[in-house]
């Protein structure tokens, strides 16, 4: 459920399911509310429902289980309440916050900063750590460890779970990057070709 893809099939799957009669188990909330396949998805829940709970998301990162949704109910925000030690929520969700409403990066406080380390360590901990997501940490030779790439400002983000992908996204400029070299370094093939200017 690493990558976004997978997460967003969660809920389409659990839609056709025939193992249920009358209720089907899709998303039961309307699109008027914050919290959609797309939103949480992206926010790092992918849906696990029962009929006791038919609105239960889990975290890919985190495991937490969350479900009760509300109108108003943000699945980032919401996150980064419940979790805020995830990765996830961390480094990704709580960049909401530093969103103007022009969808520009505001950043109050140096706590904020790209480069500040807690951001910087939860990019890391989005490339598995321990669970070896990240193809080129086995080759210690690789120029594109998930330590650069983090400090670089990038997050793990499979287009597949479980098919050694290399796509990492910057989600400060929004940049998705795969296919990486060993000769790579990502500040360097980074940095002079994006506008990315936060690190
Ligand atoms: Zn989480
Ligand atoms: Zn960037």
């Amino acid at each position: 459920m690493e990558s976004l893809s997978s997460r967003l099939k969660s809920f389409n799957k659990a839609k056709s399911s025939k193992s249920t009669k009358s209720n089907s188990l899709g998303w039961p909330h309307p699109t008027s509310f914050a919290a959609n396949p797309n939103t949480l998805a992206d926010a790092g829940f992918y849906f696990n429902p029962s009929a006791d709970d038919p609105d239960n998301v889990i975290c890919f990162m985190c495991e937490k289980e969350l479900g009760g949704w509300e109108a108003d109910d943000n699945p980032f925000d919401i996150h980064v309440e419940k979790c805020p030690k995830c990765p996830w929520a961390l480094a990704r969700c709580s960049l909401e916050h530093d969103l103007d409403s022009k969808g520009n990066f505001v950043f109050e406080d140096a706590s904020r900063l790209p480069s500040n380390k807690a951001l910087e360590k939860a990019r890391l901990d989005s490339f598995g750590g321990k669970r070896k997501w990240w193809p080129h940490d086995a080759n210690k030779l690789h120029g594109a460890t998930s330590k650069k790439l983090a400090k670089a400002g990038f997050v793990y983000t499979p287009q597949e779970s479980g098919v050694q992908d290399d796509t990492a996204t910057c989600f400060y400029c929004d940049l998705s990057l795969s296919g990486w070299d060993p000769e790579d370094d990502p500040m360097y093939v980074y940095r002079p070709t994006t506008l990315h200017g936060y690190l």
